[in-house]
């Protein structure tokens, strides 16, 4: 049966809008400043304090526009040091991102041209980009939440039951206006649940979640290196008063759910989503990446 596909036209993100966005190296390393150092703006070591920074010629890199010192946008990302040009990176984050049955390291030599070692590579950097490896989320505050995926029911109708099968348990952390971390998880029992905000929320960071218990031991949580993590928790206690709650949402993490599941429920148009592209691309700013 062919399902018909509705992707909101500001959501969708075709190869022609990424052509448009990023046509050659030079537009991918302007688009990774600006993720680094927003308005070119970004402290320097040797002056002690921020600077203006402007683009060196011929080189991959930017200066301080008072003392001249250099410094790379692409250090502390998977793109360090790599002999591939950044668009093909970027090509093949694209084509990473964009897929629904998600996409080999095969199908990535063919369609950049690399040879297979390159793009085994790249799909292995970029995997463990996506799934997170050790990511730590920089921001001060996060929304957690558990989602489902798959465990389609007979007939092809209606949610996913507790006890189907073949459902995917799903952590899902996004920084509010940044990085993401969407981890597939064997249950969503307290040990998972707590474990992967361990993992990957810094201390003293703000949690929104939702009323499920488990999440009222996040105040008394121990980080990583066992010390009191000093997490604040507030619990979105209705998901629909939103308004009501002021600053109290789960709002970011429930669109990354939509937005992947969107994705998920793709055919044949290949699209990624803008909004779920740029939270992507945000997190190549962190140095975790390496
Ligand atoms: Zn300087």
């Amino acid at each position: 049966m062919k399902v018909k596909q509705h992707i909101k036209k500001e959501l969708r993100f075709t190869i022609r809008d990424f052509n448009t966005l990023f046509p050659d190296d030079n537009a991918c390393l302007e688009h990774l400043k600006e993720q680094r150092f927003p308005g070119g703006v970004t402290h320097c070591d040797t002056c002690e304090q921020e600077r203006k920074h402007y683009r060196v010629a011929g080189r991959p890199a930017y200066a301080c526009a008072h003392c001249g010192k250099m410094i790379s946008p692409m250090e502390g990302t998977i793109f360090h040091k790599s002999s591939t040009p950044l668009k093909t990176w970027f090509y093949a984050m694209y084509l990473m991102s964009s897929t629904r049955c998600g996409i080999s390291a095969k199908q990535i030599q063919r369609e950049t041209g690399v040879t297979y070692k390159t793009a085994w590579r790249m799909f292995r950097q970029i995997r463990s980009l996506l799934s997170d490896g050790d990511l730590q989320l920089e921001g001060p505050t996060v929304e957690v939440d558990e989602s489902y995926f798959g465990g389609v029911r007979k007939g092809h109708r209606g949610r996913p039951m507790v006890g189907d099968r073949q459902k995917t348990p799903v952590v899902g952390i996004v920084q509010r206006g940044g990085m993401v971390v969407a981890k597939v998880v064997p249950n969503v029992g307290k040990k998972q649940l707590l474990g992967t905000i361990r993992k990957h929320v810094l201390p003293g960071a703000v949690i929104y979640t939702d009323e499920l218990g488990i999440y009222k031991s996040i105040p008394k949580m121990t980080g990583r290196n066992g010390r009191p993590a000093n997490y604040k928790h507030f619990a979105v206690k209705h998901r629909t008063h939103y308004v009501k709650n002021g600053h109290i949402h789960t709002q970011a993490v429930e669109g990354l759910w939509s937005l992947i599941k969107r994705g998920i429920g793709g055919t044949t148009e290949t699209y990624s989503s803008r909004v779920f592209w740029r939270e992507l691309v945000s997190g190549w700013r962190s140095s975790s990446f390496q």
